[in-house]
């Protein structure tokens, strides 16, 4: 028998891939699942991505490219963060990976040592505290509660921050929550941090342009520019242009910090897609309506569901951003299902509405929000109108 290492014992395999895996599994077994568990766009790839990445294949390229990435994407990424976000980077302060995701992981491996503390505001998404825990770090996962809308606070954030701390993560706008941290609240986070230089901040901007105006996006490093030097932004094309399966990522941050990020990637995938990048490029270089068109798609979405959740029984607020409704459960423990289950947490009730119901949700636990369920709106109108029905039905039901 092969021997797993003391380091993989600690963490879990990501809950809401395990939650996905579970729902194809009913599926193929054909059960009529609705899946609300996933963390991707219903809308197909821009029809000009897709063709940029066919060119690039019939032209060749189709070979590996520098380890963080073509010269091109680079320079459209430099573009990117600067117009985009008043953020001003060197190419040698950007690397381009297989994901956002990707780019955290290397991050958080490059930079960590055992007993460093990394900051995690809870709800979060499912990968921080396990990535934190595969590089030896410690995850401080701090609450932040409903009454602030899910957001950190300066008070909280001051708190937390110790000696050992190297990273605070800022996940705005929010997965699970869909909580978007505005200007003002930013700039109170800014002034702790201001205080505390050796924070690193980790800006996770992946959903980035699915905010639904109430308020903005705002990078932290671009509210207060003396924090840009200690910042890496990470984003990806995975939410924004609906490319989850193409893998394409990237960051800017410090130089000392993305040249350790450049070797690890030398050492571990090379590089990014080539192809890949030559649709990221395409992304970020061509036609933006569709961001328009998405956000309009998922307002409405929305605003149809949430009302039909809360007549359920469920505890909920209007996101301000990404497609995620983060769900409580709380008035539904205690009670027995039709079927007899008896549901004591957040995974029974998930299990419940799964197997009852037939709509998938991922368990807010995973999230570091115990008594909650998430769910994803990037569903069709029509399905997603079904699953607040069955939802509806099983929580009727239930004794
Ligand atoms: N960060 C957050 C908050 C996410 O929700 C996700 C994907 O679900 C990622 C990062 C990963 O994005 P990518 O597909 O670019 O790896």
């Amino acid at each position: 028998m092969n021997k797993i290492s003391s380091r993989m014992a600690a963490v879990l395999p990501s809950a809401s891939s395990a939650a996905s895996a579970r729902a194809r599994e009913l599926k193929a077994a054909g059960r009529d699942i609705i899946n609300l568990s996933v963390g991707e766009p219903d809308f197909d790839t821009p029809e000009h991505v897709i063709r940029a990445a066919s060119e690039a294949m019939s032209a060749g390229k189709t070979r590996y490219t520098n380890v963080d990435g073509t010269p091109e994407l680079k320079a459209a990424v430099i573009r990117k963060f600067k117009d985009e976000n008043g953020l001003d980077f060197a190419a040698n302060q950007i690397v381009v990976g297989t994901g956002a995701k990707q780019v955290i992981f290397n991050v958080l491996l490059a930079t960590l040592d055992a007993g460093d503390e990394v900051i995690i505001p809870a709800p979060h998404w499912v990968s921080y505290p396990d990535m934190v825990r595969i590089a030896e770090g410690t995850p401080v996962v701090v609450e932040c509660r409903a009454e602030d809308g899910f957001k950190l606070s300066a008070a909280t954030l001051k708190a937390a921050i110790t000696e050992k701390t190297r990273w605070l993560v800022i996940n705005s706008p929010c997965n699970p929550t869909g909580a978007v941290y505005g200007e003002a609240d930013l700039r109170a986070l800014a002034d702790v941090l201001l205080e505390h230089p050796q924070v690193g901040i980790l800006s996770d901007d992946i959903y980035e342009h699915v905010v639904f105006g109430e308020t903005s996006f705002h990078s932290i490093a671009a509210v207060e520019p003396r924090l840009l030097e200690r910042t890496v932004a990470v984003n990806g094309v995975s939410k924004a242009y609906c490319m989850t399966g193409w893998r394409l990522g990237y960051g800017g941050g410090p130089a000392e910090v993305m040249r350790e990020v450049r070797k690890l990637q030398s050492q571990s995938t090379s590089c990014a897609s080539s192809i890949s990048q030559a649709g990221a490029l395409a992304a970020l270089e061509g036609p933006q309506d569709h961001l328009e068109s998405h956000r309009a798609v998922y307002r409405r979405r929305r605003d149809l569901v949430l009302p039909k959740l809360v007549e359920a029984g469920l505890t909920c607020e209007a996101p301000e951003g990404a497609f995620y409704i983060l769900a409580g459960c709380h008035d539904f423990l205690g009670k027995t299902s039709a079927a007899g289950t008896k549901i004591e947490d957040d995974a029974d009730f998930t299990r419940v509405i799964l197997e009852e119901g037939e709509v998938a949700m991922v368990p807010g636990t995973a999230f570091g929000a115990p008594g909650y369920v998430r769910l994803s709106f990037a569903v069709d109108d029509a399905r997603l109108m079904e699953a607040a029905s069955r939802i509806a039905k099983i929580c009727s039901a239930l004794r």
